[in-house]
């Protein structure tokens, strides 16, 4: 019989899998104990194999923006599991994703569907290579953009989370052609457009840096970003795989004013999407200008293909999450986010605990012993009390609220956020905040 308790779950998954996990941060690296193995998730719940629930606020690291098994997302999957699970051909379900995508997000001229949001952001690298025939790629450190080679050089995430340098396996060619830079600041673009700007091929930067922690954009650091790449024939690839369609249906980019914004209007020349335009099934996507567009093949010289990219499934639960992510859902995800971040930050007060809420939209982290500067790039979230996370995230657990088991990652909240979910999480936090301070 199969184990039935997470501790037993945990050691056979490490007798079989890497650390008995299939992508890093799971783990519990940071923060210690035994993770938590999943066995249902419905609404603003995750249950564990032990039977415990968790109001959960992870979800799936973004993707169940309307809660987890949304009644029209699991409907639209039943119909079309009912016609095939995979064709390796075209099929009208990509044109309709497609189709929504590029309403909500007008930059986007044409797009092009993979499975994950790493393919995203390397095909997107490739195209911006192939496109301007240049090789260098600036990045901004403490951003992850999926475990890309050449962009794991100083990346967020599980990178930051087991404070690893890079990674073992990257070479030292492959990095010799990324330019990390630190973000929010102006001054090192520039140099870096001086003395390199001919052979910048593009910047890629997170619309805004979720995996160091949140960092919000300093007012036009977007727009000057999108200036600058123009001035110099660069490309501006904005990675939009956490924040699009779940800050704002048109992603950061639209919530921020995009193209229309008076004062710091910006426009990407490439984006990457993923989490939520799968709706919980592994999709992604890159899109942008046509003209770039159209250097993948099979018109262009660029190549780029998948097995199962455009798999009629996750086009089946992307169409149904967008076309159920009304104005309603983000206004009751900001909500609801604004509540939570609210109730933490006055908890760890009352307990003492200095520290800052990093907010961009409805993402937010919670960053400690930040309190004078707040967390403005990669070093200043490495500078942070790390330590006093693994108390406050067990103890939140134990009182049955789910959090990202990383300080660097940031908090998700969803449309099934409702009522009840809020007591627990409100119930929850003071004891927490507590043993944080005593960490
Ligand atoms: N870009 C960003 C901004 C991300 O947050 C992530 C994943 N957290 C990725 C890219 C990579 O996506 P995936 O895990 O689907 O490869």
């Amino acid at each position: 019989m199969n184990p039935s308790t997470s501790d037993a779950l945990y050691d056979r998954a490490r007798a079989l899998m890497p650390g008995g996990v299939n992508s890093p941060v799971r783990a519990f690296g940071s923060v210690g104990g035994t993770p938590r193995f999943l066995v249902d998730a419905h609404g603003a719940y995750v249950t564990d194999a032990d039977g415990k629930e968790y109001v959960d606020l992870v979800c799936s690291w973004g993707p169940a923006l309307l809660g987890h098994s949304h009644p029209e997302v699991i409907a639209a999957v039943h119909r079309a599991v009912d016609h095939g699970l995979t064709f390796g051909a075209s099929t009208p379900a990509e044109a309709d994703l497609a189709q929504l995508v590029k309403e909500r997000v007008p930059a986007v001229e044409l797009l092009r569907m993979v499975s994950t949001g790493t393919e995203a952001t390397m095909t997107a690298v490739r195209l911006a290579r192939g496109f301007t025939s240049r090789n260098l790629i600036v990045k901004f450190a403490g951003c992850y953009h999926g475990h890309v080679d050449s962009l794991l050089a100083s990346a967020g995430s599980g990178v930051a989370t087991l404070a690893l340098p890079g990674s073992a396996g990257v070479t030292e060619a492959t990095t010799a052609e990324t330019l990390v830079l630190p973000y929010n600041d102006v001054e090192a673009v520039e140099e870096a457009f001086r003395t390199h700007g001919e052979h910048i091929a593009a910047v890629i930067t997170e619309a805004a840096p979720a995996n160091m922690g949140v960092v919000t954009p300093a007012p036009g650091f977007n727009a000057f970003l999108s200036r600058i790449t123009s001035e110099h024939g660069a490309l501006f690839i904005v990675d939009e795989v956490m924040t699009g369609f779940r800050t704002h249906a048109g992603g950061y980019w639209k919530l921020t004013g995009g193209a229309d914004d008076a004062e710091h209007p910006w426009t990407p020349d490439l984006l990457t999407f993923g989490k939520v335009i799968g709706g919980g099934i592994p999709a992604a996507a890159l899109g942008g200008r046509a003209d770039v567009m159209n250097y993948l093949a099979p018109i262009g010289p660029v190549y780029q293909a998948g097995t199962l990219s455009g798999n009629p499934i996750a086009m089946a639960a992307g169409v149904a999450t967008l076309t159920a992510a009304t104005e309603d859902v983000y206004r009751h995800v900001d909500a609801r986010s604004l509540e939570v971040s609210e109730a933490l930050s006055a908890e760890l007060s009352a307990a003492g605990v200095d520290h800052s809420i990093q907010r961009a939209g409805n993402l937010f982290s919670v960053a400690f012993g930040t309190a004078e500067n707040g967390v403005r790039n990669y070093a200043d979230a490495q500078g942070q009390e790390a330590f006093r996370y693994g108390a406050f995230f067990h103890s939140m657990l134990d009182s049955g609220v789910y959090l990202p088991p990383s300080v660097y990652e940031a908090w998700f909240l969803s449309a099934a956020h409702d009522d009840a979910a809020m007591e627990r999480i409100h119930a929850a936090l003071p004891a927490a905040a507590r043993v944080a301070a005593e960490a």
